[in-house]
């Protein structure tokens, strides 16, 4: 059982390259757990499958590395079984906008209270570093015979157009930072992306080193309000997601925005809704009597099947 969330020494990551950005990421991570002050023993976290889905195992929380691209139902399952869990996800760009990317969209349309932290580095990092969903044409990374001959998805408009209501970039080498905008996206109420420029000197040096971050990147403009402040206003919060998709459009991938895009805590998430609906969650539903003896009855299903 997680106890606690201490610091890591650099020799225990030894799954890891040498500089790799995952390294800043587990230390953000832990950060923004004692920030956001929860409780390790009631904290998940859950990834598919990738070099940043070992994440889970170096940080002293309850965790659990899924299957390639699942890491999303696996946390909504958990989430819903038991709602009083804090659930986290760590996953990459491949894993999540790749092979996992229906299920990134359709988590939009359910609003979890789940927080999804996307290590994005333009690669499949595992697997030698074949290009990723998120690599802009033309790049061409070690691995890559051409330059990338796709255009690239933007994940975080995609976010946006499918219902996630905290939308965040930030970048793996600027560890307070990040820590605390992954602070914020915990503390916000509902599904959370924090997409994350993740360094990988091993298959993509020239793109993701922290030189390179630090001179590409750049703060939201003066001005940029992404909250919404009345949720119940529709104008307000389409003009503030337009807001969000107008910039990420004119966004050059040699010159992009960190910050917080957009974010508007709208009450209707999943788990209220289910509440609404009457459904108690699993665990907390009584299934043995004081003897032991079942106390499920299988009878009103079948009940509510006849014709
Ligand atoms: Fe990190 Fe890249 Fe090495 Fe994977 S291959 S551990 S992402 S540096
Ligand atoms: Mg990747």
């Amino acid at each position: 059982m997680a106890t606690d969330v201490k610091g890591l020494t650099s020799n225990e990551f030894n799954d890891w390259c040498p500089g790799c950005g995952d390294a800043g990421i587990v230390l953000a991570v832990k950060n923004a757990i004692m920030k956001a002050n929860l409780n390790p023993n009631k904290t998940v976290i859950v990834s598919g499958i990738g070099c940043s889905s070992k994440l889970p195992h170096f940080v002293n929380v309850n965790g659990v590395h899924t299957l390639h691209g699942r890491a999303i139902p696996f946390a909504e399952g958990i989430k819903m079984a038991n709602p009083d869990l804090n659930v986290l996800i760590d996953s990459g760009d491949g894993d999540t906008y790749g092979i996992g990317v229906g299920h990134f969209i359709s988590a939009g349309r359910r609003n979890n209270d789940i927080k999804l932290f996307i290590h994005d580095n333009g690669v499949y990092s595992l697997t030698k570093g074949q290009a990723s969903p998120t690599l802009p044409e033309g790049r061409k990374t070690k691995s890559l015979p051409e330059p990338n001959i796709n255009g690239a998805l933007n994940p975080l408009s995609l976010a946006i157009m499918s219902g996630y209501n905290f939308v965040a970039r930030a970048q793996s080498y600027k560890v307070n930072e990040l820590s605390d905008i992954m602070t914020k996206a915990i503390q916000h109420k509902g599904l959370a992306l924090v997409d994350i420029l993740q360094g990988c000197p091993t298959y993509n040096p020239e793109f993701t080193s922290a030189a390179w971050f630090n001179a590409h990147t750049k703060p939201l403009p003066d001005g940029y309000d992404g909250v919404v402040k009345d949720p119940s206003n529709r104008e307000e919060v389409n003009q503030k997601k337009l807001q969000a998709i107008n910039l990420l459009l004119n966004e050059d991938p040699d010159n992009m925005h960190v910050g917080i895009f957009f974010q508007n805590e709208d009450p209707d998430i999943f788990e209220s809704r289910l509440q609404k609906r009457g459904m108690v969650p699993p665990l907390t539903q009584k299934i043995a009597d004081d003897k032991g003896r079942p106390a499920t009855d299988i009878q009103p299903v079948l009940e509510s099947l006849k014709i």
